[in-house]
């Protein structure tokens, strides 16, 4: 039992390091996609943002350039000069031909990137021209707004201007025309042939334009996209999830989302119903536009909530030359869509071979403890058999002491009864004595009539012969043919003697018919008696051999007697 039970514990503690060994490699393999995952994800992000920048820097450029060369142009410059002078000299410029000329001159290149509209600003920060008569003459918006952009321009530099709020009613994409709308601009000084700046000319971009195209490349999967916002946190450019944005509220459909909305944390995710407790601008800005608008580049991994309150990894930057701040962003659900489907099939495979292991475990120790109820069932089985074996042994060694006809002990019996009792009375110094008896003329009788005839008289004899002695020590045995003996250990010559004379008279009581008899016309019995009172020097066979000489000299003197050693101690 103490074998099994430890095989059991052996095998307990085999399963369970086994298990632990599994579960330890599938968390270091989970951990190890994770990382993977997560480096790869950011790379992407980085490339996305990097990509965007730099098609946004170029187009930036190209813009710069387009409207450095315009400034030069020198119809543009001289309708300027004109221009300038009629604001000397205090004319309205609404009635001015050459605003009219340049409105036409200007319209062409306008119309090739969809731009909104124009100024020149003179270095009094005053529109001298615009593409609307109503903000002529006044204070530029982007002084007001944004004043060092403006004075970068007059300072001689081509210069991106972000976000500035309208002066004007502007159109929205649907076609709205709406108050203080955000505008952008790019700006450029228009120099004098000595050089020097004689005012500024912009262009109302488009936001919805090439600018958000450009961020709009920057999308990445089904989730993932990249934008603009200012210092304000003010988002500058289209966002993919406007449908979004209007059904939790963020924007009205107009807006496109951009320029209206905050990049702000609601505190929860509002797609899935998150109704922010404060309002738009009382929300903290996401942990990226915070970090950004720092003037801090980064990434984030570990998931925070962007404007719709999803949790997103991103990277962001902001970018000095632009003026403004880029974020690409990806749901974390997406991103990690992958990992998470590999490490829900990892983690079925686990539990299958935990569930496999530990039914392998439990079928292993039922079959043991069947087979060792089998092993059980098989040694109680043996033992049964052993018994009826030695059971049946037993009662084979006990036939083999007997005589197959007569049933009284056979001559094995004797022998081994006789070196026992001539052993014992060798210790105790008794007497022992043996009788011999053998049927007188048994060849005629057999002859007369007949073998099977023959063998009932030796049983009848035998039977005869088994009731002379009383004593549970005493043993009839057949000698062998018609010949018997009986062993009487303790017993004194005289006390043989009469048991032999017992033994003849009982026989020819039986009066057993034996005309071929010489002598007698029944069965009749000689016997030989011989007593010995045993020592170291005698021989237990010497007894058998002075019956048997006896025997012969009772049968010499005319058979039907009995004859006795006569020198018992020799
Ligand atoms: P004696 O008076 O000298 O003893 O003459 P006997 O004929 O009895 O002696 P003998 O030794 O010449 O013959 C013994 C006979 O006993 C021979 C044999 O046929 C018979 N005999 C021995 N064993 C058996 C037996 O098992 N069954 C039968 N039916 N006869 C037996
Ligand atoms: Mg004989
Ligand atoms: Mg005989």
């Amino acid at each position: 039992m103490s074998l099994v039970t430890g095989k059991t514990t052996l095998g307990y503690i085999l399963t369970t390091v086994f298990l632990s060994v599994v579960m330890l490699s599938t968390w270091f393999a989970l951990e190890r996609i994770e990382f993977e995952t997560k480096k790869n994800i950011r790379e992407s992000l980085h490339v996305v943002i990097h990509t965007t920048q730099e098609s946004l820097h170029l187009w930036l450029r190209h813009r710069k350039e387009a409207l450095s060369e315009t400034t030069k142009n020198p119809k543009v410059l001289k309708l300027a000069n004109l221009l300038l002078l009629e604001h000397q000299k205090q004319l309205d410029p609404s009635k001015s031909i050459t605003l009219t000329r340049l409105r036409l001159l200007l319209a062409d290149k306008m119309n090739q990137h969809g731009d909104k509209g124009f100024f020149i600003i003179a270095p009094d920060r005053i529109n001298v021209a615009s593409m609307r008569n109503i903000n002529l003459g006044k204070t530029n918006v982007i002084h007001q707004q944004r004043k060092e952009y403006l004075d970068r321009a007059f300072a001689g530099e081509t210069l991106f201007i972000p976000t500035v709020i309208s002066d004007v009613p502007l159109k929205t994409r649907s076609g709205v025309i709406r108050d203080h709308l955000p505008t952008i601009f790019i700006a450029s000084p228009i120099l004098s042939d000595s050089g020097a700046v004689i005012a500024v000319l912009t262009l109302r971009l488009d936001p919805f334009q090439d600018f958000s195209r450009i961020t709009q490349l920057g999308q990445i999967g089904a989730t993932g996209e990249t934008y603009a916002f200012d210092e304000q946190g003010t988002l500058i450019t289209e966002i993919r999830f406007n449908h979004q944005l209007h059904f939790i509220g963020l924007s009205d459909p107009d807006g496109r989302g951009m320029m209206t909305i905050q990049i702000r944390d609601p505190g929860g995710n509002m797609l899935e119903g998150f109704s922010p407790s404060l309002p738009d601008n009382e929300r903290p800005l996401t942990l990226m536009a915070s970090s950004a608008i720092a003037g801090q580049s980064g990434f984030n991994l570990d998931g925070y909530r962007d404007y719709r309150g999803v949790l997103v990894y991103g990277t962001w930057a902001w970018d000095r030359a632009l003026g403004f701040g880029l974020a690409t962003e990806i749901d974390v659900n997406e991103a990690m869509r992958s990992y998470h489907d590999t490490r829900i099939t990892i983690i079925i495979v686990l539990i299958l071979t935990v569930m496999l292991s530990l039914g392998l475990v439990v079928t292993m120790l039922w079959l043991e403890s069947k087979s060792q109820q089998k092993l059980i069932n098989a040694h109680k089985q043996l033992t049964d058999k052993v018994h009826e074996v030695a059971q049946l042994n037993h009662e084979l060694e006990m036939l083999s002491f007997q005589d197959g006809l007569t049933s009284i002990a056979n001559r094995r019996m004797f022998d081994q009864l006789l070196a026992r009792e001539w052993n014992r009375a060798k210790r105790n110094h008794q007497d022992i004595s043996l009788i011999m008896i053998d049927i007188d003329y048994f060849k005629q009788y057999n002859d007369h009539y007949g073998h099977q005839e023959g063998d009932e008289c030796l049983k009848r004899v035998a039977k005869v012969l088994s009731l002379v002695s009383k004593r549970a020590t005493d043993l009839l045995a057949r000698y062998g043919g018609e010949e018997f003996v009986i062993l009487l250990p303790e017993t004194e010559k005289e006390m043989a003697i009469t048991l032999a004379e017992k033994c003849r008279n009982d026989i020819i009581a039986q009066q057993i018919p034996h005309v071929a008899s010489q002598i007698n016309l029944c069965v009749s019995i000689s016997v030989g008696v011989s007593t010995i009172l045993p020592t170291v020097k005698i021989k237990s066979a010497q007894l058998v051999k002075r019956a048997d000489k006896a025997l012969y000299r009772a049968k010499v003197d005319g058979r039907n007697r009995i004859a006795s050693d006569e020198s018992s101690n020799c």
